[in-house]
């Protein structure tokens, strides 16, 4: 691989992003982590708050995790935000709030895999460990011609230690951002911009027509669509939300809903909780996509609501706006 040519391309050609030209390791890790399953440009304004809140590991390692929920809402993924916690106080323990310094330090910190390890290694450190996400196995799948499974770890593999001989053959800190964004701006899932590619002299899926073809990625089982029943509970001043302990979006706050596409069956398991109410109009149906599974949610305003439920907490009207609460609730329109 022509190394000086791709990391001269970026020199000239990489976005501007807020989060670029770090080598504060958090800072360079708050980036990573939102980087994951993100695009760039979302990131951008969430990293500008995230960083403005907690401007150190211990701001992040003592911050209230309802509030931490709050400043993340809407990117997705929550789950990680509550690990990158718990890593930040574990930094904070076991080594005085220094930033740990070494590969084998870094991949014992929960939520931080390999990736986000080569990822802070070599752009906050400038030390050559590979860091191969979606955009570079992309690139080199096409760059190399490998037509291996690219959802097997045992492909994946082959990939990273092409990436790793690479690293050391160049700036870590210039290659590893260079081949993340030629991912992003040139070797683009469709239609790649390979005229203009640093790479294409080499490149085997351009010399051999076979872009469409890689990488290749085995089909993935067909999302499961769930039906819900979703209540927004009204009263005078106050609305009941309840507070998520599944392990999709853990922690974020949602209105009452039950599996169910029978809004009557669903008035029976909601009366079972303790809570009574009358339904007053059907707020439409909504969708929201996860990668894995479906959510259609049918929503009804519930007014005259009595009686008690541990299930659920009573917020006054006007607090609503400071709960973390998914996307997939926050979109249902209540007004
Ligand atoms: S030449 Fe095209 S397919 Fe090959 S690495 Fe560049 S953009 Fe990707």
């Amino acid at each position: 691989m022509n190394i000086e040519k791709l990391e001269s391309w970026f020199l000239n050609h990489k976005r501007d992003l807020n989060f670029r030209g770090q080598t504060n390791p958090y800072f360079v890790w708050i980036s990573e982590i939102m980087l994951q399953q993100t695009q760039a440009e979302t990131v951008e304004p969430y990293f500008e708050k995230f960083i403005h809140k907690y401007p150190t590991i211990e701001d992040l390692a003592t911050a209230n995790l309802d509030e931490l929920k709050k400043i993340v809402e809407g990117i997705g993924y929550y789950r990680r935000f509550k690990l990158m916690q718990e890593a930040a106080m574990i930094i904070m323990q076991d080594y005085q709030g220094q930033f740990p310094t070494t590969y084998e330090d870094l991949i014992k910190l929960p939520g931080i895999g390999k990736y986000t390890v080569g990822a802070i290694m070599s752009i906050a450190y400038n030390k050559p460990y590979s860091a191969l996400d979606g955009n570079v196995i992309r690139v080199l799948s096409r760059y190399l011609g490998d037509f291996g499974d690219m959802r097997k770890d045992k492909e994946k593999k082959k990939l990273d230690q092409y990436n790793q001989q690479m690293i050391e053959k160049a700036n870590p800190r210039i290659y590893t951002e260079a081949m993340i964004e030629l991912g992003a701006l040139i070797c683009r899932p469709k239609q790649p911009k390979c005229e203009i590619c640093p790479l294409n002299a080499h490149c085997y899926a351009y010399q051999n027509d076979q872009i469409d073809n890689l990488p290749f990625l085995s089909k993935l089982k067909k999302q499961k669509e769930i039906h819900y029943t979703v209540f927004i509970l009204e009263d005078e001043k106050n609305y009941y939300l309840r507070k998520r302990q599944e392990s999709l979006l853990e922690g974020m706050y949602e209105w009452p809903q039950f599996e169910s596409e029978s809004y009557l069956a669903s008035l029976d398991q909601l009366s079972e909780s303790g809570i009574e109410g009358d339904i007053l109009s059907f707020l439409g149906q909504y969708k929201h996509i996860f990668s894995h599974q479906i959510w259609v949610m049918d929503a009804y305003l519930v007014k005259k609501i009595h009686g008690e439920s541990t299930h659920y907490i009573k917020i006054k009207k006007e607090h609503l706006e400071k709960y973390p609460m998914a996307v997939a609730h926050r979109k249902i329109k209540i007004a």
